[in-house]
């Protein structure tokens, strides 16, 4: 199952997401409107928690990175299928919180983590905080005497491995704003003060080599650094490790050109990290360490879509159509940022050719507001609804008011049945906190 099954074209040449009609999804919750295909969501999360089962003893687990997208209900729908999830700030921490989430299966990322989060992440007993400068350490310490407990740590390192998309490129370049580098040594000066701590228990290492990534190459060579360091600071600095967390960053079909990849191909990825890192904790004479893996992308980007409806449209004779929706950079800001590639259908009439080019643009007063740019569609009418597809990470988490618009609520389908898991905004909530 990948994105091509969860949405299917009904007889009337509508779309259909989990069994759902997208005409019907519309009427009763209006647009623009996030939809999440929940058994999607599920049968990934099954995939990758077994596949690091079958191929490293269960002996790791698989952290959901909620930063792609974070509610209450995905908290519950990942905690329930089995996953820790990863979190970078105390108001994703105290969402999944509010639904009963484990805190003991979080990990807690970020390069400027305030005393106040920290303190925050250590009176809730989150798994693992992940070290990522040196005077964050100071303040743990402080904590944790005041708590009068303990917490587990894991230091981000910089392996000098960065992955773009169909790319890798080994660098030793060590000026990321995350980590430390392994390369310069910043690694070694962190990892020998983790050591000494009182309070602390150093755990781990973590990385995060990069986002949409299509190859696994890059992958192995990570494997291959993160054990190598692991090895010396165990050796050298007598490290007591015994977590391995290498982050997330497979990547999912947006638009022609993106491979198509299933919940096997995930699972084979999962299978070639736990290959290669047997292959090293033996040959290196590691014990061997608890695996963490933490996709964000891959478990909710293709289970959703966004629906629109279809305002004004504007042909410019020999420049441009444009195809004015009602939503845009406040609910998807992933074109304004990086030019990011979609794929849009007429929703309500599947089996019309596209064959007239658009630009599709959303209402923000901004020339940038492009959702999507020279994407063909039969002739377009007002008032008729489009679908853009793949927009389950990172759309509703980077949502914002911009224009005093309202972020659009998000329903989750499942057998043929849809429910509110984010109700719509109103305008009580855009002057909410003006005072
Ligand atoms: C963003 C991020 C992830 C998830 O990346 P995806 O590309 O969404 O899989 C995992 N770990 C860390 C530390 C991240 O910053």
């Amino acid at each position: 199952m990948n994105t091509r099954d969860t949405l299917s074209v009904n007889g009337n040449g509508h779309l259909q997401i989990g069994g759902v009609d997208v005409k019907d999804l519309a009427s009763l919750y209006g647009t623009p409107l996030y939809v999440f295909d929940k058994a999607y969501i599920k049968n990934i999360c099954k995939f990758f928690s077994e596949s690091i089962d079958k191929h490293y003893g269960g002996f790791g687990k698989i952290f959901y990175a909620s930063k792609a997208f974070s509610c209450k209900e995905i908290y519950r729908i990942v905690g329930d299928m089995g996953l820790g999830a990863d979190v970078v700030s105390t108001g994703e921490m105290f969402t999944a919180l509010s639904v009963g989430f484990n805190s003991e299966n979080m990990c807690f990322h970020g390069n400027n983590k305030s005393f106040a989060d920290l303190k925050y992440a250590v009176e809730n007993k989150i798994g693992y905080i992940v070290i990522d400068s040196l005077s964050e350490i100071d303040d743990i310490i402080k904590i944790c005497k005041e708590l009068k407990t303990r917490q587990k740590v894991l230091l981000r390192v910089n392996p000098g491995v960065e992955a773009h998309t169909h790319h890798y490129i080994q660098t030793a370049k060590p000026d990321s704003k995350f980590g430390f580098s392994i390369e310069n040594g910043d690694a070694d000066i962190a990892a020998k003060r983790l050591v000494a701590a009182d309070c602390i228990d150093f755990c781990g290492l973590h990385c995060h080599i990069g986002s949409q990534i299509f190859e696994k190459t890059s992958f192995g060579i990570a494997v291959d650094k993160m054990t190598d360091y692991y090895k010396k600071i165990t050796d050298v600095y007598h490290a007591n490790l015994s977590v391995l967390n290498l982050g997330g960053g497979f990547g999912i079909y947006y638009a022609d050109g993106d491979p198509k990849f299933t919940p096997e191909d995930y699972a084979d990825y999962v299978k070639t990290v736990c290959e290669r890192l047997n292959e090293s904790v033996y040959k290196k004479g590691i014990k061997k360490p608890y695996l963490i893996l933490e996709p964000g992308r891959s478990i909710v980007g293709e289970a959703g879509i966004t629906l629109y409806t279809v305002g004004r449209i504007k042909k410019i004779s020999g420049l441009k159509n444009y195809l004015s929706i009602d939503g845009g950079m406040f609910e998807n800001p992933r074109f304004a940022l990086y030019q990011a590639k979609y794929s849009v259908v007429a929703a309500e009439r599947l089996q019309d050719k596209p064959q007239i080019k658009y630009t599709i643009a959303g209402k923000c007063c901004e020339s940038g507001d492009i959702i999507a740019e020279d994407v063909f569609l039969p002739e377009m009418r007002e008032g008729e609804l489009v679908a853009v597809l793949s927009t389950g990470a990172y759309n509703y988490s980077m949502a914002s008011n911009y224009n005093r618009n309202f972020i659009p609520p998000v329903v989750m389908v499942e057998n043929g049945k849809s429910y509110l898991c984010v109700k719509k905004q109103d305008f009580n909530d855009i002057v909410r906190n003006d005072i």
